[in-house]
């Protein structure tokens, strides 16, 4: 696999607040290129998620909420969802219904993920070999691609250094 731009080890620690705040303010200034309304529930969801030290299921993401003392009623909080995934802002994981921040929501894509098996930590890579791949196997068959995902489920480095 080559032009993975994040190499090194998969990071399951949770991000700074700085790193937070900074892809906060990252999303703000696209929604309002975009002219997008980045209202307080989308931010407030975003920041939970970016923060988190993994991906977050919508029903967490509720909890979360509550105990800033919100109430968001889950039909919102898949709307405010729905919004982050349109923009890019946020991936969906199929594997797990969880949703994970993108770094890179300048440029639409399409995501690459290694999901840790033991501890849930997740970590996206830009590699468009991979999606070309699937893309030119695909066209093979004359099918068109709408939506391609790849996850692949493993050990991050941590864990399978408990497990030995
Ligand atoms: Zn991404
Ligand atoms: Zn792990």
């Amino acid at each position: 696999m080559t032009e993975c731009t994040h190499q090194g080890e998969v990071s399951c620690t949770r991000p700074s607040s700085q790193q937070v705040r900074d892809l906060l303010r990252q999303a703000e200034r696209l929604c309002s290129q975009r002219k997008q309304r980045f209202t307080e529930l989308r931010r407030s969801v975003l920041g939970l998620i970016c923060g988190g030290q993994r991906p977050l299921g919508a029903y967490a993401l509720l909890d979360e909420l509550r105990k800033q003392g919100r109430s968001a009623a889950p039909p919102t909080v898949y709307r405010a969802l729905d919004f982050l995934q349109q923009q890019g802002l946020v991936h969906r994981l199929a594997t797990n219904n969880t949703y994970i921040a993108c770094a890179h929501p300048q440029r639409s894509h399409e995501g690459v993920f290694l999901v840790c098996n033991g501890c849930g930590c997740t970590q996206e890579i830009h590699s468009h070999d991979v999606l070309e791949t699937l893309q030119g196997c695909a066209g093979e068959f004359r099918f068109r691609v709408e939506h391609a995902a790849v996850e692949i489920s493993g050990l991050c480095q941590h864990c399978e250094s408990a497990h030995e």
